[in-house]
């Protein structure tokens, strides 16, 4: 079995589970590593305006990752991780670097969730895809994305073409823009995550697609893997299929992580 660097709990207000809920499930899957990687507080909002079901208040932050690192010693064989998901939002860069700074992650996935203060992969704001043109709304997206890679703040890119969630598809050829994200993946030292969440929406494809993980293997990127658990069920979610979209990308190891740095495990 592969590992499996991204579930959320309870804790988030939009999923459901304690981590000991999906770290038996992890065990009764055979999982050799798990992952926490739930969202990080709205570090950019001000206090007022932070939504409370999509992610934890910042006062739980602490008890959010005491409670993974005691499950670290109690964990049946499996490694735990501490990880997290952070938003990545230009200009707050420096209060996001402090926040992670002041706990002991193994790990840290950025996310793309943002253009502009959109929150594009919600389904409450679906309308907001009408006022794009798909063309330049990939191309804003991956702008962002590539942002993100050169801030170094990010061990993993998470769901690296989430803008794809809701079906929307460009109509041009978007394997320049792949190209040049796995480009600056590369010099930035941070891996693509294959996520098997997009199986579970609209886009019925593994994020990223196949093309896009091709590139990131020709330019040297290491691939994580995750399922992006909202609930215990969610754990190692399709994992026969990502196995197959890593080989056919011309992968044969996977990452994770342990005190920031990478641990590679063979695919079997
Ligand atoms: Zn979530
Ligand atoms: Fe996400
Ligand atoms: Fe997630
Ligand atoms: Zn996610």
């Amino acid at each position: 079995m592969l590992p499996d660097l991204h579930v959320h709990t309870a804790r988030c207000g939009h999923a459901e589970g304690t981590p000991e809920d999906y770290l038996l499930r992890a065990h009764r899957l055979g999982l050799p590593c798990l992952g926490f990687a739930d969202h990080l507080p709205l570090y950019w909002l001000p206090l007022e305006e932070r939504d409370r079901s999509l992610a934890m208040p910042e006062e739980e932050l602490a008890a959010y990752a005491e409670e993974v690192l005691s499950l670290k010693g109690r964990a049946g064989g499996i490694s735990v991780a501490l990880g997290v998901e952070a938003d990545y939002i230009p200009g707050f860069e420096e209060r996001l670097r402090a926040l992670l700074a002041a706990h002991p992650f193994d790990y840290v996935l950025g996310a793309v969730h943002f253009i502009d203060g959109w929150g594009f992969d919600n389904p409450a704001y679906l309308d907001g895809y009408s006022a794009w043109r798909l063309d330049d709304l990939y191309a804003r997206y991956f702008e962002l994305v590539v942002q993100a890679v050169r801030t170094g703040l990010f061990d993993v890119l998470a769901h690296p073409d989430l803008v794809k969630k809701f079906g929307y598809r460009p109509g041009s050829d978007v394997r320049g823009l792949y190209e040049e994200v796995a480009r600056a993946m590369a010099g930035g030292g941070i891996c693509v995550e294959v996520n098997t969440a997009g199986l579970r929406v609209p886009a019925q494809e593994i994020y990223p697609s196949l093309e896009f993980l091709e590139a990131c293997r020709r330019y040297g990127v290491p691939a994580a893997l995750g399922s992006d658990a909202h609930r215990p069920g969610h754990v190692a979610w399709e994992w026969p299929l990502a196995r197959e979209w890593l080989l056919a990308a011309g992968y044969r190891q996977v990452v994770f992580f342990e005190e920031r740095k990478p641990r590679f495990l063979a695919i079997p």
